[in-house]
């Protein structure tokens, strides 16, 4: 049966879920609403397909869960399916266009941006149903195969579940910003917060303190240890609590915007070497400019390669700075696997409604690219200075996100940067880290960086 792109595009996602099974699947009718059904004694399984999405989703029960589905055009029907006696089954609502909606990114169809020409949380349908940590269409995907398991038990049919990881997937990364603290500019940095010219990370006692040490540094050049090349104590850190990361490292392009370092410069390729050479993972930080310009994230890639040895397998846009389909596109044409950006900045959370890696999709040419997606779960900046719930609030909802991630065995994936963990910006960070890490690994996930996520799921795919 020929499918359009988008159900093709759906039904492949679909597949991560359950031991797709080709009698089944070539029952599938994907049936436009007021249209006539086929034959009621065929036994086919029946999507209904709407054009127009809800003004108010309809609330549907899934795994005793409230769940807005945003497409049905039976809103009083409650339940997920109807299975009549000639074992025809019903979807009583729209799960698949509620899925490509979210999974696609028609929710982002907007010509508002914020400052940095992003699309911005409050323009989202998470923050106007206030759900941004449901993973929405995992759960249109639960229903559907509770459909499926149903029939399949009435035509004596086999089905299978899978799921991704056995507990959840722990994808910890770090973007490598900034690795000098005490470098002069930041030292004279110091001295425009004291005026009032530059907003402060610390109190006015602590910036003067700063400002003195670096001083002292550079003019005397006292030995003193950098808080932001803290790249040994992550690493033992991480080692000793059987975690592999991944690290993206970014090339300073703008001299304001992005890093103050090159990806040549001799400390960064050494870094690089020693973190791959421990079993980690070093990718691209794709620049400020990067994200609507072809030729710089070909540049980047390409020194990358030439530093590293290697092409870099995944990315993430510095600032999480997604300016559209092009950011995607340019990726994927200069050979990138994987992408890491899409999460809401100012809010943590399933930015797709979608705790697994997916494809993204180009709405303009109705095509599935050849680029993987995996989520952004959390950056640490979201709870920590967007919506400022401090470290405690940041916990509680890491795990709130593990919950449903593990619901589903699924991706939690969490960036810290290396340059957030001095104890002065954030009290008591230095000791909250670690202990976050502990408590995430004590629920047993499989830590696994970015390139085997990607190694997993296309293994996943191939089973099928
Ligand atoms: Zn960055």
């Amino acid at each position: 049966m020929q499918y359009s792109t988008n159900i093709k595009y759906v039904i492949s996602h679909l597949s991560f879920h359950w031991e797709s099974n080709d009698e089944v699947v070539s029952k599938f009718r994907f049936v436009q609403s007021n249209s006539v059904l086929p034959n009621i004694e065929e036994p086919v399984i029946i999507f209904p397909l709407c054009d127009e999405i809800l003004e108010t989703p309809v609330s549907i029960n899934i795994l005793e869960k409230e769940i807005p589905v945003l497409f049905s055009d039976s809103s009083k029907i409650k339940s997920i399916y109807s299975l009549n006696k000639y074992g025809q089954l019903i979807f009583n609502h729209d799960f698949i266009t509620s899925s490509f909606y979210l999974l696609s990114g028609v929710a982002e169809q907007t010509v508002k941006r914020d400052q940095f020409d992003r699309f911005s949380y409050e323009d989202s349908l998470q923050y106007r149903l206030d759900c941004p940590d449901i993973p929405l269409v995992n759960y249109y995907f639960e229903a559907i195969l509770q459909g499926v398991e149903a029939y399949c038990r009435f035509h004596s049919l086999s089905f299978k579940r899978k799921r991704l990881f056995e507990r959840f997937g722990f994808f910890l990364s770090h973007d490598v910003d900034r690795v000098s603290f005490y470098r002069p500019k930041e030292v004279l940095y110091k001295i425009k917060q004291l005026s009032g010219m530059a907003p402060r990370s610390f109190g006015y006692g602590k910036t003067i303190k700063y400002l003195f040490k670096g001083v002292l540094k550079n003019i005397f050049l006292f030995s003193l240890k950098d808080p932001w090349w803290n790249f040994d104590d992550l690493i033992f850190l991480e080692k000793s609590l059987g975690i592999k990361s991944t690290w993206f490292f970014l090339h300073r392009d703008h001299k304001n915007l992005d890093s103050q370092y090159e990806l040549t410069d001799k400390k960064i390729v050494n870094l690089i070497k020693r973190l791959t050479e421990a079993g980690f993972e070093a990718g691209l930080h794709g620049s400020y400019y990067s994200a609507n310009n072809r030729n710089k994230i070909k540049y980047q890639f390409n020194l990358f390669e030439k530093i590293a040895g290697r092409q870099p397998v995944g990315n993430r846009q510095h600032f999480l700075r997604v300016t559209g389909i092009e950011t995607f596109r340019n990726q994927e044409s200069v050979g990138l696997i994987y992408d890491n950006t899409l999460s809401f900045a100012e809010h943590e959370g399933f930015r797709n409604g979608y705790c697994y890696p997916f494809k993204l999709y180009d709405l303009e040419n109705d095509r599935e690219l050849d680029l993987w997606e995996i989520p952004l779960t959390m950056m640490e900046v979201s709870p920590l200075n967007y919506r400022k719930v401090g470290l405690d609030g940041l916990y509680h909802s890491a795990f709130k996100l593990i919950e449903e991630i593990e619901r589903f065995g699924g991706v939690f994936s969490l960036l810290w940067h290396n340059c957030r963990l001095m104890d002065d910006e954030y009290p008591g960070v230095s000791e909250f880290y670690p202990k976050l890490l502990k408590d995430i690994m004590s629920k047993s996930p499989q830590s696994v960086t970015g390139e085997q996520i990607i190694d997993i799921i296309q293994a996943s795919n191939v089973i099928r």
